[in-house]
């Protein structure tokens, strides 16, 4: 261990713009110079123990050989070309995959870099659904409090308006109809009421199925999903299931909505995609959207094409990834740390201040009333060897699926007398 941080750090600093920190007063990021499994080593040695897996992406552990030998070698053939009127294999394997993984009809793939813009895709793709049959007043969305879906200024304006991350653009996001999620009879006829009152405006319906990640790591049931799908055939809108967070595993299936049995009608994938090396996301949707563009008109095509999308070693990865879910025992690992963190959590309920803990697939989650010291907090984590990244008044680990048994524990206990400290302690 050694006290000063590296030449690249200090006058690498000054010149870096870091997101949603406020650097006047919040402390510097830490230098990490290496990655393994799910340790992260920083620069003056310490070891820390991963518990978010970079926001749930790296879902087989950082640095996997089976997916760094796949980008090697597409590095050497071809590492990206231009998707306009090129095809490549690796895309269009990735493309032809993901559909026999998702629900019957989820079947066209539109690549593009970031979660955030599959969600935009996803929204132009209903929009001009509508547009293309000569409906130009479906233009808007219904979405949900507590929902994230990107920082995007389409996506902003889906997300929570009030406990979001973008309150502070509200004048200058579009307005959609934002509703509480239907989990009891109340809030069923609410949505309802406010599903046929705008339907004649809505395109869609966008919601993140079972998990709402970022927004609050807030879980419902399928009956919810249910209940949406019901509402959109009633009126013809598209269900859009926005599933960059619960995709690939986290939940406990493969995807939230082939455990819930609902079927939407566009998909976003992003996230742990690629397994958590590169960026790159995908909007997937259902053929009966796919043939609304379908038209012998150029303009009906849908009209978007990311520079860099379909890029081959991004889609190199993922069908690493995709080989990895099919010969290591990811959702065994998941029902096992489900387990673990069920047991392992459940004495942070009796602290002062606990509002809940709750566990779904490997998403752990201790709420508290609200958390005063954030800088304090994190600082404990680190101190404590692992890597937690609370938010606003949530604790959580969405650790690598293949994190050993130790590892997991150390993440779970390091929680446990952090906030015994933090609760019972002098703040
Ligand atoms: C992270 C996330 C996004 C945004 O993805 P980016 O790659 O950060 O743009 C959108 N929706 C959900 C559910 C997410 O978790």
């Amino acid at each position: 261990m050694s006290g000063d941080p590296p030449d690249w750090f200090s006058q690498g600093m000054p010149h870096i713009w870091l997101p949603y920190t406020q650097m006047k007063t919040e402390a510097p990021p830490l230098p990490v110079i290496r990655t393994n499994g799910s340790r992260i080593t920083l620069a003056d040695g310490r070891e820390l123990v991963d518990g978010i897996a970079s926001w749930w992406t790296a879902c087989h552990g950082y640095n996997h050989p089976h997916i760094r030998d796949a980008v090697i070698r597409q590095l050497g053939e071809m590492p990206h070309v231009m998707f306009g009127g090129l095809a490549h294999e690796p895309a269009l394997t990735l493309a032809r995959r993901l559909a026999a993984l998702l629900p019957d009809g989820l079947d066209r793939v539109f690549f593009s870099d970031s979660g955030s813009v599959a969600v935009e895709v996803a929204m132009k793709m209903a929009v001009q659904f509508w547009l293309n049959q000569g409906v130009s007043h479906r233009t808007r969305f219904l979405a949900f409090k507590g929902g994230y879906h990107g920082d995007t200024f389409a996506t902003m304006a889906v997300c929570d308006p009030e406990e979001g991350m973008h309150t502070l653009f509200a004048d200058v996001l579009q307005k959609q109809v934002i509703a509480d999620l239907p989990v009891d009879t109340s809030s069923r006829e609410a949505f309802n009421a406010l599903v046929d009152h705008h339907a004649q405006e809505l395109a869609g319906i966008i919601v993140e199925p079972l998990v709402q990640g970022a927004g609050g790591m807030l879980f419902h049931d399928a009956d919810v999903l249910r209940t949406l799908r019901a509402a959109a055939d009633r009126h013809g809108l598209l269900l859009i299931f926005d599933e960059i967070f619960t995709g690939f595993g986290r939940t406990g299936a493969m995807f939230a909505c082939e455990a819930a049995n609902v079927v939407p009608d566009i998909v976003t994938l992003s996230k742990a995609l690629t397994g958590g090396t590169m960026g790159l996301a995908a909007t997937i949707a259902k053929s009966s959207v796919f043939d609304a563009f379908a038209s012998d008109e150029p303009q009906r095509a849908l009209m978007h094409g990311p520079t860099f999308m379909g890029n081959a070693l991004a889609c190199a990865a993922a069908n690493a990834s995709l080989d990895l879910f099919a010969t290591e025992p990811r959702l065994e690992q998941v029902a096992r740390i489900s387990a673990a963190l069920s047991r392992d959590l459940e004495p942070c309920r009796d602290l002062p201040g606990v509002r809940d803990v709750r566990v779904k697939g490997a998403i752990g989650v201790v709420e508290l009333d609200r958390i005063e010291d954030m800088g304090e907090l994190k600082r404990r984590f680190v101190a404590a060897g692992v890597w937690v990244r609370p938010f606003r008044n949530i604790v959580y680990l969405t650790p690598a699926f293949m994190i050993g048994e130790e590892d997991l524990k150390r993440l779970t206990d390091a929680i446990v007398s952090v906030l015994k400290d933090y609760c019972l302690g002098a703040r």
